[in-house]
């Protein structure tokens, strides 16, 4: 928590201003240099504060560079391919520089958090092939956070040619913290000033020439989401790479005579160990070593021959230190960083006197997170979306549901007679066809997820809702895997790698696939519009709501019992309010709609043909016994495959209203859940060809066992099938990812534990509901 928040920029000599409470008290939103965090009132309690009238300024913490004349620790063989990783704080804009770089489409969010692991992309320019990697954002490279110690990592193994540190100019303070530690790092680095728009916009002068020459690093400007600055950035890269760039200097930030003399007593030890120099540079282990980092004890305990005359220096030096500045060598460090930002700002850096008007967004800010206000505008905004998924998306899926039919219908008429008729029409046309229509509908869902997160309303959702996370458990950060678990489980199980602790990442982990992913969507608007005709949007939301408290009781219960622990800070930033832009919102959802029609066209498929398959097979070949059977009507027809695996399953369901066709769903749905609906279209069907999906299941009845005659779905089953689909086992990718992630052990928990949970569930609402 201490490294946390002296990275976030709490360091002595700083102003704090109090914004305001959460709607319910907790958390408290702080300004601390330019930008605005939250933080609970218990860690709040924690961070000494005095009184502006008794701060006295603080002298001598400005001392300046040190030219380095040493030769660059490590020389790379000059290639034609540059290797560059981007590093820079969370939501500073490196997601949007990548994309942007490459003409790749990774995700972007006005939040920090979004991107999780490294991806790369390729691209070239003036002959050179540059291998670009987005990292995740962090405020420090250290060992503190997962993100942190990946980023460290990634720098230290992979060794790039070039650091690219993308940089929030409206933040620069907080931000250059970052770049100091590079500086340290001694890696040639290049800072794209990022959100100049935003920067320039607050009347602000920055001399970034001068600051550049004073670092020895060129600055330059970029707006990255509208592509601006983003080709002189490279040509820069390229320029540095070959040594052409005039301002790329090789310094050293001067921590002034006690530190320095101590760095300077450690280095040459470390010299004596050739393996660990060409890796590091030693400067930076130096003061690794002073800050008394753990990662760095243990490489160097294992990587030196020394190590016990080096750890005996290190001691004393630290002894030193502390005497001297009354405080621990890692916050004198901290506050020796941010004095050196601090005296190079105040050369360089010219502030607007109008930057303490309250602006708009402030204005907007106040209503949104109002003590009153901030809840029923959450649920309202919720509302909205679930009413406009169904409302809205009804147009364009009449038109396509149109012309599936009529797709059918054509290819009926125009292929020959026989099994692979069969097949296109009932198989593939009534299988996919069922899915594709709900397309138009999740876009409109991602529609609202995007915006909620590209204007920044999701961390100030976060912030409201922190203190009820915090009563079960759970930390305000799960909060953005558990977004994105409506989305998709499988980003949301990677995204719980942001949080710190492994207790709270397993506990997230488990509970989202209670947060109704949009692939089971398509099972609900086909059985809400075919059971309830009033008050859908609010039927939707009820059962998004269903499995939020199922979610929380769930976390309630673990908590309390197999993940008893102390719990974990809750440092987080709220970014500033964006408009969102629409080139975002586009790409987002032409992303899903990709990724929905590859799902279409490969597991749903798929498991479209298989149960057609076995649905249509034994088939009896001899007309004459159809007839008679059909005449009859008292000899039984050979059961299909289908049937005989649907009834040996059913009777574990039966006891929440399924017949054995939704058997059959509840297992396709497993490979994902959309096929549940694929499976209802080729299940359900009719001689019929001109009634829809819906018609046929509100027509449908039972023609076995003692409720035959009886229509099979009534509002009830339907609703006890939909929380069984929202709660029931998380499709295979899912659960896969899991084990990816965590382990066989974890990937089975949540595959039995959720189905049981749907079980009982399902049972109760629909033993209860029959009762009246
Ligand atoms: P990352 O977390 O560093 O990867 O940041 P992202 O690329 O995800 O961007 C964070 C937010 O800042 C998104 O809402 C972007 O649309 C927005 N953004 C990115 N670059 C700029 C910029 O230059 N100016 C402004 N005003 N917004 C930007
Ligand atoms: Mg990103």
């Amino acid at each position: 928590f201490r490294h946390r928040i002296l990275e976030m920029g709490f360091v002595k000599g700083r102003h704090v201003t109090v914004i305001k409470n959460a709607p319910l008290q907790d958390p408290i939103e702080y300004k601390i240099l330019d930008s605005h965090i939250s933080l609970r009132r218990s860690e709040a309690s924690q961070i000494e504060v005095i009184d502006i009238c008794d701060y006295e300024e603080e002298q001598h913490t400005f001392f300046g560079t040190i030219n380095d004349d040493d030769p660059a620790s490590f020389i790379h063989t000059k290639q034609k391919t540059i290797n560059v990783a981007l590093v820079g704080n969370p939501n500073c804009g490196k997601t949007s520089f990548f994309n942007f770089a490459t003409g790749l489409h990774e995700k972007v969010g006005n939040y920090g958090g979004v991107t999780v692991a490294a991806k790369i992309g390729v691209f070239n320019r003036k002959g050179y092939t540059i291998n670009l990697v987005d990292l995740p954002g962090t405020y420090s490279i250290t060992e503190y956070s997962p993100e942190e110690l990946y980023v460290r990592q990634h720098l230290i193994e992979e060794m790039p040619d070039l650091v690219l540190n993308v940089v929030d100019a409206s933040n620069l303070e907080r931000n250059l913290f970052l770049t100091t530690q590079l500086i340290d790092m001694n890696f040639k680095t290049v800072v794209a000033l990022n959100m100049f728009d935003e920067f320039e916009k607050s009347g602000n002068k920055l001399d970034y020439k001068y600051l550049g020459q004073m670092l020895g690093i060129p600055f330059i400007p970029t707006v990255a989401y509208k592509g601006i600055g983003i080709e002189d950035v490279i040509d820069t890269i390229i320029d540095v790479y070959e040594d052409q760039e005039e301002i790329t200097k090789h310094i050293h930030i001067n921590y002034g005579n006690t530190i320095e003399n101590a760095i300077s007593l450690i280095k040459p030890k470390l010299l004596k160990n050739k393996a660990i120099c060409d890796k590091y540079h030693t400067r930076y282990l130096s003061i690794k070593l002073l800050e008394n980092e753990k990662t760095t004890l243990d490489l160097l305990r294992d990587g030196t021959k020394n190590f016990k005359e080096i750890y005996k220096i290190v001691k004393r030096q630290q002894k030193i230190i502390t005497d001297e500045y009354k405080e621990n060598v890692e916050t004198v460090i901290a506050n020796l960083k941010y004095g050196f930002i601090r005296g190079a700002l105040k050369e360089t850096l010219v502030l607007s006197d109008n930057s303490h008007h309250p602006d708009k967004a402030t204005k907007i800010d106040n209503i949104l997170t109002n003590k009153w206000l901030g809840f029923p505008i959450l649920i309202i905004f919720l509302y909205l979306m679930f009413q406009a998924t169904f409302s809205l998306g009804a147009y364009p899926q009449e038109w396509i549901e149109t012309g599936v039919e009529l797709l059918g219908n054509w290819l009926s008429k125009v292929l020959p007679a026989g099994v692979f008729n069969d097949f296109v029409v009932e198989g593939l046309v009534a299988g996919a066809g069922g899915v594709i229509v709900f397309l138009p509908n999740i876009l409109i869902l991602f529609f609202f997820i995007s915006l909620m997160e590209d204007t920044g309303y999701m961390a100030r959702a976060t912030f409201i809702l922190d203190k009820l996370m915090h009563k079960i458990g759970l930390h305000g950060r799960s909060f953005i895997p558990l977004l994105t678990g409506f989305g998709c489980s499988v980003p949301a199980i990677m995204a719980c790698r942001t949080l710190e602790n492994k207790k709270d990442r397993i506990l997230t982990m488990l509970i989202i696939p209670f947060m109704s992913c949009s692939a089971k969507l398509p099972v609900y608007l086909l059985l809400v519009s075919a059971f309830f005709t009033k008050h859908q949007g609010l039927i939707l939301l009820s059962i998004y709501m269903i499995g939020i408290v199922i979610a929380i009781l769930v976390a309630l219960v673990l908590k309390n019992t197999v993940f008893k622990k102390t719990s974990e800070h809750f440092v987080m930033e709220l970014p500033p309010y964006r408009k969102a832009t629409l080139r975002n919102t586009a790409t987002h959802m032409w992303l899903k709609s990709v990724q929905y029609l590859k799902k279409i066209g490969s597991v749903v498929l798929v498991a479209s043909t298989l149960i057609w398959m076995l649905s249509y097979f034994p088939q009896q070949n001899d007309e004459k016994i159809n007839n008679l059977t059909a005449e009859r009507g008292s000899i039984q027809s050979p059961k299909s495959y289908i049937e005989q695996i649907g009834q040996f399953i059913e009777p574990t369901l039966r006891p929440l209203g399924f017949d054995w066709k939704m058997s059959v769903c509840v297992l396709t749905g497993f490979a994902a859940k959309e096929t549940a609906v694929s499976t209802m279209g080729i299940l359900y069907q009719s001689d019929d060809k001109d009634q829809t999906l819906v018609e046929q299941i509100r027509a449908e009845k039972y023609t076995y066992g003692e409720k035959a005659g009886q229509n099979v779905f009534t509002p009830l089953v339907a609703y006890s099938f939909i929380l069984f689909m929202l709660l029931y086992c998380p499709c295979v990718a899912a659960v896969v990812t899991c084990m990816k992630e965590y382990n066989k052990f974890w990937a089975l928990v949540l595959t039995l534990y959720t189905t049981a949970i749907a079980w009982i569930v399902s049972f109760l609402v629909y033993q209860i509901g029959s009762l009246f």
